[in-house]
């Protein structure tokens, strides 16, 4: 059995929500919210506040990039940009950072 404390953050970019989930291997767990995916953003994602639609921008196109969220302690990499005008030019230069750890998606809903 999987330990129960064992949760990742994942979020609903429609929701504009995080929840703490147990990480599903085989398929998407789905937000409670609305009823779409909810992504796994890493141990050490921190959600911004619903409203502040900028950085939730901000956090689903450096998702879509296929950053993820954890703690880089133990690596070495720019810490990821603050504002969402500066995610692309941070996505072009940072081909190889070590939490770019994903393929690139597009999550946005059709
Ligand atoms: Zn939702």
């Amino acid at each position: 059995m999987p330990h129960p404390q064992y949760l990742i953050a994942h979020a609903c970019f429609d929701c504009c929500k995080s929840f703490k989930v147990a990480p599903r291997l085989t398929y998407s767990a789905v937000c409670p919210g609305c009823g779409g995916t909810l992504h796994e953003m890493g141990r050490s994602f921190k959600a911004p506040p619903a409203r502040n639609l900028e950085q939730w921008a901000k956090v689903q196109a450096l998702f879509e990039a296929g950053f993820r969220f954890f703690s880089y302690r133990s690596t070495s990499g720019p810490s990821l940009p603050d504002r969402l005008a500066e995610v692309e030019a941070f996505i072009r230069d940072n081909p190889a950072h070590p939490l770019r750890v994903a393929a690139p998606s597009n999550v946005s809903s059709a």
